[in-house]
């Protein structure tokens, strides 16, 4: 695997560590299991089963900086499970793989400097660098077989969601909203800020 990927990462990211390292692994063994190339655009999907406010979400940054699907695409969601996980499908061809981080590195992850610092609320980014490339390299240097478990490629059964492409211009705030955002007040349609209430 190229290192230009990580450089990509960890510019994106913000700071260098083993879940988001561990998220650009996942995510290529993924892709090489469907065979397709990660500029795939809207044909790959990708949920994640990160949940909220918990440690190691960064693996969603390598997920999204390795298959390019994105928040701004729409083409990567989370399932909220909490776990480090990615089902990616190909829409085109209907397939999907599942592939999890395995744990098998967590005993030393855990001993490391990087994770008692981060223990102690220190940042990631105020970590020493040579800390911080200890735990990058033991990740991305493992054999696949030590943190990836790679499920069978299957049918996806993708259900397509029609994207709405209109806009209105909202007459309150001036702002462009997209139209079924557009909520009725005062006779008006209006974005959901204007109009008081979003459902
Ligand atoms: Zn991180
Ligand atoms: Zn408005």
């Amino acid at each position: 695997m190229s290192t230009e990927l990580l450089d990509r990462l960890f510019a994106f990211h913000g700071h260098r560590c083993w879940a988001s390292t561990a998220g650009v692994r996942v995510a290529q063994a993924a892709l090489d299991a469907l065979g397709v190339p990660a500029s795939g655009g809207k044909s790959l999907h990708a949920v994640v089963d990160i949940g909220d406010h918990h440690g190691a979400m960064c693996f969603a940054d390598g997920v999204q900086v390795t298959t390019a699907c994105t928040f701004g695409k729409g083409n990567i969601t989370k399932s909220g499970k909490g776990k480090l996980a990615l089902t990616l499908v190909d829409t085109a061809s209907d397939r999907r793989v599942q592939v999890a981080y395995k744990p098998t590195l967590q005993p030393q992850i855990r001993d490391s400097a990087f994770m008692r610092k981060r223990g102690a609320g220190i940042p990631a980014s105020e970590i020493p660098e040579a800390e911080q490339w200890e735990l990058v390299n033991l990740v991305w240097d493992a054999p696949a077989a030590d943190v990836l478990t790679v499920g069978p490629v299957e049918p996806a059964g993708w259900q397509p969601i029609a994207e709405v492409i209109r806009f209105a211009v909202c007459p309150g705030c001036g702002q462009l909203v997209a139209e079924p955002y557009l909520r009725v007040a005062n006779g008006e349609q209006m974005c959901v800020d204007c109009a008081g209430y979003l459902a």
